[in-house]
């Protein structure tokens, strides 16, 4: 069978069906603009961008610039196209969103081997190998399917994530570990707060401006243990302190006190480098974001690997249904590809619709799957979002702390800068040759 059908022409979905064409695999490609809308889309062109116009850095020294450099030895067909039809933006890539789009369809059309048919797939097709990547605004009847196929735990609608931030910028000196009421093993980081501090806290929350909602969001209820830290806090200068920030059974065994309020950091990924603010799911603009994070005594130069967002996301609990080839476990001619795997962002979407095709392609072929090392930023990806150990799962975009660590000693590593030098050179190295 050398035929494939893949749901949703977005950023995934275009990548991953001119990556089958290429490699002489016939694609249905089903998209279900303009018959049925999404709410955040605005045309009915294939690969448009919802939001801003931009892909982030171009800098191979910055997590998103090197996962470019990797897309393009890689053959991404849609990256290509970014390049082609940029606009200056200093060291991002911006384009010129509707130009995109029209190279996008050109090359679509171009392809004796891609069907593009306009029709809205409400169940996961069974008769054909398939690619989903219908991205995070699913249509709810598809939602509700892949839902059933999945286990209803499996499928989450709301992005709701508290910022993360890097352990090594952490000050130890105010920071200290400790489990509440010394249960279990000491594993949260703690950032114990006085009085002053913590109303220094609650003020630059209180006045901090939001991202206004998008019209389909308003509807949404947040349940009431993922309320935004923001809502929490109007609600009265002390709720935070009898709710995420309550300090009570968390003593510093340096002065072997309580304190007033204090912020838990619990550990994000296997190899603690990633922690998260736990309560701190916020809407806050990224500005407010930063200079609240920075108020908190122990994070003054918090290095924030992402910030918190809270969205209308569709998304499968990638851990329990993906190998890090973005093939189904429990159905191996089914790959999900783009946001709905948590692969999160306009450059990640793409780089997973990438591989998702050359997978299934190669799925067809009968070749061998391609599964990249965690030293690169598309392998660091692909097995984040697969590792089963995760608990809490959330959608991730490229950053330095999802990468095997560099084999250097720690001076190094605390050269920031450097580090991602010898990061970015690794991941590049290891591309040089590099064919699919
Ligand atoms: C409101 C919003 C703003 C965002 N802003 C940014 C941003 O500024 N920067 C950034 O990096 N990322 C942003 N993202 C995140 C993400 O990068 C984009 O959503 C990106 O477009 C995801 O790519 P995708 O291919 O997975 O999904 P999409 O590009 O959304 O493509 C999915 C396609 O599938 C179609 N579809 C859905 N259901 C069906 C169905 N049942 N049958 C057929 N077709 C279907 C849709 O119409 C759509 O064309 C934003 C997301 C949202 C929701």
């Amino acid at each position: 069978m050398t035929k494939a059908i893949v749901v949703g022409a977005g950023l995934a979905g275009c990548e991953a069906a001119l990556q089958l064409a290429k490699r002489g695999i016939e694609v249905d490609l089903y998209e279900m603009r303009p018959l049925k809308t999404t709410g955040a889309h605005t045309t009915q062109n294939p690969a448009e961008f919802v939001c801003s116009n931009s892909l982030g850095s171009f800098d191979t020294t910055n997590a998103s610039g090197l996962l470019k450099a990797e897309m393009k030895a890689m053959g991404s067909f849609l990256i290509n196209i970014a390049f082609d039809v940029s606009l200056p933006a200093g060291n991002a890539l911006a384009i010129d969103r509707s130009l995109f789009s029209q190279k996008v369809e050109e090359l679509l059309k171009k392809s004796e081997k891609i069907n593009f048919i306009r029709k809205e797939i409400t169940q996961i097709p069974q008769n054909l190998p398939v690619v989903i990547a219908s991205g995070p605004l699913t249509s709810d009847t598809l939602a509700e399917d892949i839902k059933t196929f999945t286990g209803s735990q499996h499928l989450h609608f709301f992005d709701a994530i508290a910022p993360i931030v890097e352990k090594e910028s952490i000050n130890f000196e105010k920071a200290f570990y400790a489990s509440r009421y010394d249960k279990g093993e000491a594993s949260y980081i703690n950032c114990p707060m006085n009085k002053e501090e913590y109303e220094r806290f609650y003020e630059i929350l209180i006045n901090a401006p939001k991202i206004e909602l998008k019209e389909f969001e308003k509807d949404a209820k947040f349940f009431e243990s993922c309320l935004p830290i923001e809502v929490l806090a109007s609600r009265g200068t002390d709720t935070l302190r009898y709710g995420p920030m309550k300090p009570v059974g968390l003593v510093d065994k340096r002065t072997g006190t309580e304190n007033y309020a204090v912020v838990q950091l619990r550990q994000d990924d296997k190899s603690a480098t990633m922690y998260n603010l736990v309560g701190f799911q916020t809407n806050l603009k990224w500005g407010s974001q930063k200079e609240l994070v920075h108020s908190i005594p122990g994070l003054e130069n918090a290095n924030i690997l992402r910030y918190g967002v809270m969205h209308r996301n569709t998304f499968i609990n990638s851990p329990n249904l993906l190998n890090p080839t973005l093939q189904c476990r429990k159905r191996e001619d089914l790959f999900f590809a783009g946001q709905i795997t948590g692969t999160e962002g306009y450059t990640e979407s793409i780089a997973s619709g990438m591989l998702a095709g050359i997978n299934m392609a190669k799925y067809l072929l009968k070749e061998p799957l391609l599964e990249l090392p965690q030293i690169t930023m598309l392998g660091a990806l692909t097995h984040y979002i697969s590792d089963s150990s995760q608990k809490h799962f959330q959608p991730v975009n490229s950053n330095w702390g999802i990468v095997e660590e560099l084999n250097v000693d720690k001076k190094i590593k605390k050269n920031k800068k450097l580090k991602n030098e010898m990061l970015s050179k690794r991941s590049i190295e290891y591309f040089e040759n590099f064919q699919v």
